[in-house]
Parts: structure tokens; sequence; C-alpha cells
């Protein structure tokens, strides 16, 4: 497993370190369900929690990973051993031990079974990351934001809750801008996800007015800060804006604005809390929604210890789409 643990001689920023480590099963935490973990992913939280940021892991040492795909080894709930399933979030790798282990106990609550069509490898791709895209197309189709009612944005888009966003879209019929700071490397990845616009992230990235021309139907950000306040200004009557990340920072400058002169709906999604039955919609609608091979072209896969230094090039920005960790490579 990759464990994080207190680090004596850490600082402020980096508390913490993680290591590649040999634990017993008991390490893989006390909840019902036991994971036979083959795929985890290197989300943002995870690379926060393994390059020893201070955040994500509150009590370590723990196991870090949010999330898991693998078989079930023992028994519990409505599972049977063998059975493949998927976990996000839910605490584990945050609160419990981490999907970045062979073995993992899990709240049998929080368990999706493998959708039919959807390999383990293409679960682990899609991961958190995916899983927040789904939500958040699932909130824009609650408040009425459909193909028809005119542009929406990603942003965030080269990276991976925006990467599978701008897939989903594209797919469902939307006339989709990915917004990113990497057009020239990543414009073109973006155009054949489906992609009809490609927008430089610097001209939403500023401070501006807060209310501009309306542009956008809707829209799905994985930034925050000024970059939504730009965004909220500039979707259109009746809008929907919906909110999951913090890649450029926790603060939002904005007005009402937005919402009493456009009547623009701010949608927040949280992937960790989601409900079973949510858990369970949105993994039917990956299934059916999601062009499986969107994520070959989008993925890379590495060994465990290899996501000690992935984590560094996700910080860096220099990771573009999705990482799976293979945890018995
Ligand atoms: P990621 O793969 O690292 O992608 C983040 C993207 O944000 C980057 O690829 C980059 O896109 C953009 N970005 C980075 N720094 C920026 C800056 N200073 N200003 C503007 N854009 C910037 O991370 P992820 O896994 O997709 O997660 C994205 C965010 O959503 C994170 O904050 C994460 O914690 C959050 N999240 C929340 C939930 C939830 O349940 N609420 C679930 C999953 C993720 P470009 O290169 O295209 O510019």
């Amino acid at each position: 497993a990759l464990v994080v643990r207190a680090d004596p001689s850490g600082t402020r920023e980096r508390p913490h370190a993680a290591a590649l480590e040999h634990v017993a099963d008991e390490a893989a935490g006390d909840a019902d369900l036991l994971v036979d973990v083959a795929f985890s992913s290197v989300n943002y939280k995870d690379a926060l929690a393994l390059a020893g940021r201070p955040g994500i892991i509150s009590s370590p040492p723990l196991a870090a990973g949010i999330d898991a795909v693998g078989t079930v080894a023992s028994a519990a709930g409505r599972f049977s051993v063998g059975d493949a399933v998927v976990v996000n979030g839910a605490g584990i790798g945050e609160r419990t031990p981490g999907g970045l282990s062979e073995r993992v106990r899990v709240d049998p609550a929080s368990v999706v079974r493998l959708p039919e069509g959807i390999t383990p490898w293409r679960a682990a791709a899609i991961g958190t990351a995916g899983f927040t895209a789904m939500l958040s197309v699932l909130a824009l189709e609650r408040h009425g934001v459909v193909p028809g009612s005119g542009p929406v944005l990603v942003t965030g888009a080269a990276g991976g809750v925006g990467t599978i966003a701008v897939a989903l879209l594209a797919r469902l019929g939307y006339d989709v801008t990915a917004s990113t700071g990497r057009v020239d490397e990543q414009g073109g990845r973006l155009r054949a996800l489906g992609a009809r616009t490609v927008v430089d992230r610097a001209e939403l990235g500023g401070e501006g007015k807060p209310l501009q021309k309306a542009v956008w139907a809707g829209a799905i950000d994985s930034v925050g800060s000024r970059t939504l306040a730009n965004v909220l200004a500039r979707t259109a009557w009746g809008g929907t804006v919906t909110a999951c990340g913090l890649a450029q920072g926790a603060d939002l400058p904005t007005t009402v604005l937005p919402f009493i002169l456009r009547g623009v709906t701010l949608a927040g999604i949280n992937s960790v809390d989601a409900p079973p039955a949510l858990r369970e919609e949105a993994w039917a609608r990956l299934a059916a929604d999601l062009d499986p091979a969107v994520l070959d072209d989008s993925t890379a896969t590495i060994p465990l210890a290899g996501a000690l230094s992935a984590a560094e090039d996700v910080l860096a920005g220099r990771v573009a789409g999705r990482l799976v960790v293979d945890v018995r490579a």
C-alpha cells in the first residue's frame, strides 16, 4: 500500500510523507466489505495526499487512494465473493484506508457493482473524476440544461474531470466549449473528444465585471475562484453552472447579480458523500453515455510505486486526462 505518515521533519506545507509499505490485512480498515483491489487512480486529491500536503488525510498513518476497483473478497450486504465492484470517495483515502493498496475494507452502502460493459481498468480510468463529471451532467439535466439549450462550457478541460465532462457532453449532443491553459498542447485532443470550441483559460481567469455578455446555457466548473465568477457572469438567463473544484482557488469573488438578474443557478457537486441511489444512477449513465474508447486515448497506466512521482506531476499541471494505478504491478 502507499501509506501516508506524519513526517517528523515535515513543514506546514508538507506535514506528511508517503511511501510504499508492506501492510497487514488489519490495516485495510474495519468496514464490512473486503475488496481485492485491482486498480486505483491518481485524482487531484490523491496527488495532494501523496505529496504530503495537509487537508486530505486528517489522521495518518493511512493508505491513500479515493478510488478502488476490484473484486469482493468476503461476502457482505448484497455482495458475494468475486463480484466486480467500484468505490469512489465515501471517505476512503481520506478518513479510512484507501484504494492505493492491494486490499481495502469499505462500507457496502457506498459500493457499486461494475455495470455490464465497463471493464475494471476502464472503471478506474473513469474514477472519481469521471463519476464527478457524470454527477455534474446529471445536475445540468435536472436544471433543464439540455443539448438544444445553447453552448455549454467546461473549465479545467484538459484535467480528469474536464476531459470526461467534455466527452460526455459531446456524446450527448451538447455544443461544448473547452477552456484550458494548454490550448496548443491539448486543443487537438479536446476537439477529438468532441469540443466544438477551445478557449484559453486566461480569458476567464482574471478579474471581471459581475455581469458580462451572456454566452453559455450551462457550465461544468472544476476551477473555482475568479474563473467561476466570470463563468457565472457570462451564463445566459436561466442557465446552470456546476461547481466541483478549486484548481484555481477556493474563493468565489462574485455578486448576487447573475442570480437575481439572470436567474442563474449554481449547483454544488460532492462526489464523496453521494448517496447510494445517485451512485447507481451515475454509473448506469456512465455505462450508457461514455464512449469507452475515449478513455483509452486519455489515460496512462502506472504501477503502484509510480503514483508517488505522478502526484508531483499532477500538482505541477503536467498531467492530461487520467492516471490509472495498477496496484499489483
Ligand atoms: P486535474 O486532473 O489535476 O485537473 C485540474 C485542471 O484544472 C488542470 O488540468 C487544469 O486544466 C486546471 N487548472 C489547474 N490549475 C489551474 C489554475 N491555477 N487556474 C485555472 N485552471 C487551473 O484534477 P481533477 O481530478 O480533474 O480535479 C479537478 C478539481 O475538481 C480539483 O480541485 C478536485 O479537487 C476537484 N474535484 C472535486 C470533486 C467533488 O466531489 N467535489 C470530485 C473530483 C474532483 P487545464 O490544463 O485544461 O487548464
